[in-house]
């Protein structure tokens, strides 16, 4: 169990991403927050900032405190500066946020100024690392702050501001209590009461189990589709030299990448790139499309897009709408068989060649959509098509709650576990005392999950995962 010692320093860090820009944030958390930014601070109305009312903001300069040049302290830069003291703020502690100019020089002037006048530069994730130490979020919520940042779609920032919200918190915590009520019985059962439960009192026990697994298995259900959102879908592009690959990946990513040739093999390894539909991500992954491997950098480049093949959540397999299905098209069909696949069937403004009944009897059950990638035709069906493909089979919570994060994944995973071994030993009729251990250890997984009993170390290292200043 971590215990916190409780923290007595005030740290700083620059809360913005460096680079030109209209303003910089640099931040300072801790006891002495506002006295040490006092000490680097010259307000327009010369009103001491530790007197004034917390939630303000206040115009003026930051300086150098350490000398005057002509009577004058020297202007560092013109700032805006927030007070919020804590327990009323992002880490509960005092925090004081120095507005400053962007760019690069100016912060870090501010910064070295702050770090002149006392205060000690912040560890990566200190700020929100506090804010979890104080108890004003719990570890679901210091990590959906991570993947806030993170995020590159509005699909996943809805996933990260439920559980920012607390929401899968309050989730588990049903489950908890259920737990800890069992829990509590049969520890009652086991001191104070002469008997064992009977079938009935262990039947209703069996009962509030299965409730709280329903729940870790509907959370871990989800935990494909927030995979999903969080790192996109993982599409591999396969097809015959020649068939479109490029162009189909240069018209999905709107702007060209790949090279496009008439030449074959002009792909000569894969090709990796990200798009969105709808707001999901894509990885896109163009292949080789090498069939023999002349040289060694090919035959790299062939096992390389099996690995992506057998990693994939669809394939594309492509073909050639004025051409028959040729050897090597089969020879690329032979290699994705266990796959899901959807057939996209490109060069539709060309003569049709190709023909229906063909696609159906090599590829019986494929989902298969037309489209012209250098005519930009039949790209929405596509689009529409690989959503349907990847998301509908995966169930969704009706409330949006999604888990995505692998520590979580493998907690519930481990603590569904609990729950179906402690279901097994009440129904095979064991000795309560093992049971109860079952229970004990499902919630404990719980805790891992929610920050409520975790390893320092393992709290560091979640940390550490984090940019500085936040
Ligand atoms: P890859 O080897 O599978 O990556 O194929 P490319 O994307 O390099 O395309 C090979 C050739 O086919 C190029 O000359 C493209 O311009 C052409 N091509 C690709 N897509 C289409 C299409 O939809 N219609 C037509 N008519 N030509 C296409």
């Amino acid at each position: 169990m971590y215990q916190y010692q409780g923290i007595d320093d005030t740290i700083v860090g620059i809360a913005t991403a460096t680079g030109p820009g209209g303003i910089g944030i640099v931040r300072l958390s801790g006891g002495d927050a506002i006295g040490i930014a006092g000490k680097a601070f010259r307000p327009k109305n010369n009103k001491e900032i530790s007197q004034c009312r917390s939630h303000i903001i206040h115009y003026g300069h930051v300086i150098d405190p350490r000398q005057k040049v002509d009577g004058e302290y020297e202007v560092i830069d013109e700032v805006l500066l927030s007070v919020m003291r804590g327990p009323k703020s992002y880490t509960a502690e005092d925090v004081v946020e120095i507005h400053c100019h962007g760019g690069s020089a100016a912060v870090k002037a501010v910064l070295e100024t702050v770090l002149d006048a006392g205060a000690r530069l912040a560890e990566p994730g200190e700020f929100t690392k506090r804010a979890f130490l104080n108890g004003r979020i719990d570890l679901t919520q210091a990590e959906a702050v991570l993947d806030i940042i993170n995020a590159k779609t509005g699909a996943f920032l809805k996933v990260s501001t439920h559980q920012l919200k607390g929401e899968l918190t309050a989730e588990l915590e049903v489950v908890r209590e259920d737990l800890m009520r069992v829990y509590t019985e049969i520890e009652a059962a086991v001191n104070f009461s002469e008997d064992d439960l009977d079938a009935r009192g262990r039947a209703q026990i069996a009962g509030i189990l299965n409730s709280g697994l329903g729940k870790i298995r509907r959370l871990l259900s989800s935990a494909d589709q927030g995979r999903i959102l969080k790192e996109g879908i993982k599409i591999v592009l396969c097809g015959r030299p020649n068939v479109g690959k490029s162009s189909l990946l240069n018209a999905l990513l709107k702007t060209p990448r790949a090279i496009v040739s008439a030449v074959e093999g002009t792909t000569r390894d894969t090709i990796e790139e990200t798009a969105q539909i709808k707001g999901v991500p894509l990885q896109l992954v163009d292949t080789a499309g090498i069939l023999e491997p002349r040289d060694l950098i090919e035959e790299e480049a062939v096992k390389r897009s099996r690995m992506y093949i057998r990693g994939a959540d669809l394939v594309v397999l492509m073909l050639d709408a004025s051409r028959s299905l040729s050897s090597e098209d089969e020879k690329v069909i032979d290699g994705i068989e266990d796959q899901k696949v959807l057939v996209v069937v490109n060069k539709d403004d060309l003569e049709p060649v190709l023909r229906e009944e063909d696609i159906a009897a090599r590829l019986p059950g494929r989902p298969v959509v037309r489209v012209s990638a250098v005519k930009k035709k039949g790209l929405g069906a596509l689009e529409n098509a690989v959503l349907d493909l990847v998301l509908k089979t995966h169930s969704v919570d009706p409330h949006g709650l999604m888990i995505s994060n692998l520590r979580h994944i493998q907690a519930l995973k481990k603590c569904e576990e609990h729950i179906v071994e402690s279901v097994n030993l009440l129904q095979r009729g064991d000795v309560l005392e093992v049971v109860s251990d079952d229970v004990k250890r499902a919630v404990n997984q719980l805790d891992a999950v929610t920050g409520k009993n975790i390893d320092e170390n393992l709290i560091d290292q979640i940390f550490s995962s984090f940019c500085i200043g936040k």
